[in-house]
């Protein structure tokens, strides 16, 4: 059943509006305020506190101060704050679901997926808060003992993306609480809303004042540089475009900063001669269209061999054809809005330079006339290889498709930019898959899978779409730093 008014007027007046700082919500120094918009009418669904620098520096001395005390905390008790935070967003993911969806516009069963998604790093990192270890061992000449231990990196600041309000929070907060890490979230100016209902959570949870402070702000360079240049602050954790990242690592430089780094996408989807072009097709759907494509994931250059290449287009055409574009809250919506106007535009130059260039467009190729920013799904064959959709992040749902001949032009062609986030392949020939994987310059592949995120796997990218992973086992060592102490032979007298 849609979604009626009420039902998000009840969830819109449970986010608290404030600046959430120590362990309170306060309103930003300077009063100022900004509006968050619903990307499917345009309309102002709330009005924030917009932190000033001085709110930034507030954040930054309550986590600086609760550091040494959270770090103390028996790992027990962390991980219980997050199991405790995992029972309750899950259950509460249809009010975690609806607020995804009004801000950022994804349709309502994407949200939900999304709920699962970002509450199981909360779950996972439950568990992994009691399994951090060191070692003792006996130096090679057995004169000394070398005791190595893992400790907490300290205050760190998060840098998050709209496109995925709560997932990008938690796969940094998580392993932050995990490791005995104190914070300053950031959130994205556009999709705000569910940072701040999440923090509602862990405050019920028992999560102690000033762990986790988070500052909405429109002046995010302002409000986050002198943080960033602060000598309390020991790590940057980000997710963004690789310009932002590049900037914020130049910035990081100057401390010397632990940073994380998960940039942007431009991934490969590969399909041989010998896939199961059914199974090709069901994955194309997903690493396309999830998110509407605005996804580091998704799919953003289809290299498929000759000889299917028109059998693959004409039936992701017939199933992007079905994708009804609707508001999100809306019972047949498949396809919600891009986040804004200037992003829709973005996405139709680059379809418009790639047809202008000789590339044919299979279905979709125009914005949906109305209100808010929809796209059709698009399909574009016989793209020429040079067309700047081949180089850039499209992140909207427009699949262009370009041919190849032999193995060894497909993986040329995918390793043929400076991205290397993820890679999709579609054989049926197991060794070629693992070839792949081998040859492949990305962080993650999916072999005969459209999604790879999992909260138990090493998220993560190579070349300029980052440093660093976020979840699976690797995920809280990026919160810890290794200390060893040398120990005197216990022997010697
Ligand atoms: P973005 O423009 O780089 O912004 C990301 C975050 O950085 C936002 O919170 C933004 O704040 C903040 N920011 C912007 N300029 C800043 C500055 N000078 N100093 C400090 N913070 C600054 O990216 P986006 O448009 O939100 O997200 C889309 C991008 O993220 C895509 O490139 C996508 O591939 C990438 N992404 C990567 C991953 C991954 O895991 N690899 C996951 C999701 C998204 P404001 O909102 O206030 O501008």
């Amino acid at each position: 059943m849609a979604v009626t008014a009420d039902q998000e007027k009840a969830v819109l007046d449970k986010v608290p509006t404030g600046l959430f700082i120590d362990g309170e919500w306060r309103a930003s120094s300077s009063g100022a305020t900004f509006n968050v918009e619903d990307p499917s009418t345009g309309r102002t669904l709330l009005t924030l506190a917009d932190a000033t620098p001085e709110d930034g520096m507030a954040a930054l001395d309550a986590a600086a101060a609760a550091q040494a005390d959270w770090a103390r905390t028996a790992p027990r008790e962390r991980g219980e704050i997050l199991r405790r935070a995992f029972d309750m967003v899950t259950a509460r993911a249809d009010e975690f679901a609806l607020l995804m969806t009004l801000e950022m516009g994804k349709p309502l069963a994407e949200a939900r997926g999304e709920v699962t998604y970002g509450a199981e790093f909360l779950r996972w990192f439950s568990e992994e808060a009691v399994r951090t270890s060191g070692r003792y061992s006996m130096s090679p000449d057995g004169k000394s003992r070398l005791l190595v231990n893992k400790k907490p990196v300290g205050p760190c600041l998060l840098i998050t993306p709209w496109n995925f309000p709560l997932a990008m929070a938690t796969r940094k907060i998580a392993p932050a609480v995990a490791a005995g890490c104190t914070m300053v979230l950031k959130p994205a100016n556009l999709t705000p809303l569910t940072s701040s209902l999440f923090a509602t959570v862990l405050q019920e949870a028992g999560l102690p004042a000033g762990v986790l402070n988070i500052v909405n702000t429109t002046t995010a360079g302002a409000v986050t540089g002198p943080l960033i240049e602060d000598p309390r602050l020991r790590k940057l954790s980000f997710t963004g475009s690789t310009p932002v990242g590049r900037n914020l690592l130049a910035a990081a430089s100057k401390n010397v900063l632990r940073t994380s780094m998960e940039l942007g996408g431009n991934a490969p989807f590969l399909v041989f001669e010998d896939a199961d072009l059914d199974a090709a097709v069901n994955g194309a759907m997903l690493a396309k269209l999830r998110n509407m494509g605005e996804a580091c994931t998704a799919a953003n250059r289809f290299i498929v061999h000759e000889s299917v290449a028109d059998r693959f287009a004409a039936a992701l055409a017939e199933r992007m054809e079905g994708m009804t574009t609707a508001r999100g809250t809306e019972d047949e919506s498949k396809l919600g809005p891009l986040i804004d106007q200037k992003s829709r535009d973005k996405v139709h130059e680059l379809v418009t330079a790639a047809v202008g260039a000789g590339a044919e467009t299979v279905t979709g190729g125009s914005p949906v006339t109305g209100d808010g920013y929809f796209y059709q799904a698009t399909v574009l064959k016989n793209v020429p290889r040079s067309a700047r959709i081949m180089q850039e992040e499209i992140f909207g749902p427009v699949a262009p498709i370009v041919t190849f001949r032999t193995e060894d032009e497909a993986v040329e062609l995918a390793n043929d930019t400076e991205y290397g986030l993820v890679a999709y392949v579609f054989t049926r020939d197991f060794n070629r898959g693992l070839r792949m994987g081998e040859r492949l310059e990305t962080g993650m592949m999916g072999l005969n899978a459209g999604v790879v995120s999992n909260a138990a796997a090493p998220f993560g990218g190579v070349k300029q779409s980052g440093l660093g992973r976020e979840g699976g086992a690797e995920g809280i060592e990026e919160y810890l730093y290794t200390q060893y102490v040398g120990i005197a032979n216990p022997y010697a007298s």
